[in-house]
């Protein structure tokens, strides 16, 4: 391995992996140093993969890349303990070229994706956990795998450690993420034949769906339950704030099992083999808790720095777009060879004028202002079903009857907690 790169990338995932293609196809040399036994071995998602930020920053990927049902549909529903509310939108647009969004088996594509850095130039090493970084004068100058002969040095290193980034930490940008400022998620990978998928989910054949499910999904915490369609499988998995989990003791093992085995998913699942099982944290932090994501001769990237947008489920477009941008300004410090934290700050104005921190801005209090209201996923969704199944119960009481028993139900709510809801939900999205 060349010792004097110009850049070594630490973690082979989406934002690791674009960033290396891109600071290789400026004519860098990089090296993308990978802990899994090959790109995309440790990873984990739900997964959905939306087309056009994906085609922005790789052409042609929909040809090549290993994807697995166009989604066109979006189901959000809301799970009390016996019922189900919910809303759908499918679109025939969905359905063709070009698509919205695809779901995706993270093994494969990360596998694939990886190959894209190394045919721009990058080298690619699998198996090589960095432990540590290595400082010369106050800067970043290299990473070590703790191994006699695993020292490694460049003029900057492009850090892509994902979740809970242990080496943010230790380059001082961030300190471990506190429980409320992460989620925990379980996941599982389930067989079923291309065909039941699709007569369970009422899909034209090679079409999928994602569904997002909330309230009993997650017992009732802040989080969310999901199913997507596979082409022969269906990934399912469900989590929450890992402090509400800590503070209720609830296990998201537990969590998830208690999801497959509601009435309104059950069928889904029926007669499914799990054949992987994963856990993961999701850094849910925000705008708010955002790290500083450059120092002298470092940058941060991904989930590494935060870039997820638990609201729309996004979270690998922000990962590919914050490595593009990172790679720009590390492209731009090696015109000038000035690595200083001065000259990578130009990362953090492009982040500025992009989606990853425009879109965080605007979600900046959502988490929040769901977090202090537990009643929205538990309370409320409980009255609407009672009010659902009370207005479709035909059972000898009068139109106008039922209409005052459900009016009824309403009026015992909390008048200035429904106020406080209703502006407290327009102040959380603007
Ligand atoms: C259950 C779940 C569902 C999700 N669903 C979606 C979804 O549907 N759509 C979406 O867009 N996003 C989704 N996300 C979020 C998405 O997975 C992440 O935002 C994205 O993977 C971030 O990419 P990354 O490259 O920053 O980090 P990662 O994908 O986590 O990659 C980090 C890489 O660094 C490696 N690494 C870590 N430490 C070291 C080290 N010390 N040395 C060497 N290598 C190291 C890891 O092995 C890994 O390959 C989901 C996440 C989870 C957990």
């Amino acid at each position: 391995m060349d010792e004097r790169m110009d850049a070594i990338v630490v973690g082979a995932g989406p934002a690791g992996v674009t960033a290396a293609r891109a600071l290789a196809d400026a004519g860098l040399a990089v090296v993308v140093l990978e802990r899994g036994q090959f790109p995309g071995s440790k990873n984990v998602w739900g997964g959905i993969l939306y087309r056009q930020p994906t085609e922005e920053i790789c052409p042609g990927f929909e040809a090549e890349a290993p994807l697995e049902r166009p989604i066109i549909e979006q189901r959000y529903l809301m799970l009390t303990e016996d019922a189900v509310l919910g809303a759908t939108y499918r679109t025939q647009r969905f359905a063709e070229p070009p698509h919205n969004a695809y779901s995706v088996l993270r093994s494969p594509f990360d596998r694939w994706y990886a190959t894209k850095a190394e045919e721009a130039g990058a080298e690619v090493f699998s198996e090589f956990t960095v432990t540590d970084l290595l400082w010369e004068d106050g800067r970043v100058v290299g990473v070590t795998t703790g191994d006699a002969d695993g020292e490694l040095y460049a003029r900057c290193v492009v850090l892509a450690d994902g979740a809970n980034s242990l080496l943010a930490q230790k380059a001082g940008l961030h300190k471990e993420w506190a429980p409320i400022e992460q989620a925990l998620v379980a996941k599982e990978l389930i067989a079923l034949p291309a065909g039941t998928i699709e007569d369970r989910f009422a899909l034209p054949a090679g079409m999928g769906t994602a569904l997002e499910v909330f309230g009993e999904a997650t017992w009732g915490l802040l989080g969310y339950g999901f199913v997507y369609t596979n082409r022969d499988s269906l990934s399912i998995g469900t989590g929450a704030l890992l402090e509400d989990l800590i503070r209720t003791g609830i296990n998201v093992n537990d969590m998830l099992d208690r999801f497959k085995r509601h009435p309104a998913i059950a069928p889904l699942i029926a007669g499914g083999e799990t054949v992987e099982y994963s856990a993961h944290l999701i850094p849910e932090g925000g705008y708010h808790r955002m790290p500083r994501v450059y120092a002298d001769g470092v940058v941060v990237v991904g989930d590494a720095a935060g870039f997820v947008n638990p609201l729309n489920r996004e979270g690998v477009n922000l990962a590919m777009l914050s490595g593009t941008l990172a790679a720009q300004a590390v492209t731009e410090a090696a015109a000038t060879d000035d690595f200083s934290a001065a000259s990578l700050a130009r990362y953090r104005d492009l982040l500025d004028d992009s989606i990853v921190i425009k879109d965080l801005y605007k979600i900046r209090n959502a988490t929040d202002y769901a977090h202090a209201r537990p009643h929205l996923l538990t309370e409320y969704p409980r009255l609407v079903s009672d009010a659902a199944r009370e207005y479709l119960t035909v059972d000898g009481f009068s139109k106008k009857e039922k209409q005052a028993k459900i009016g009824g139900m309403f009026r015992g709510l909390p008048k200035r907690r429904l106020l406080g809801d209703l502006i407290g939900a327009a102040r959380a999205m603007t």
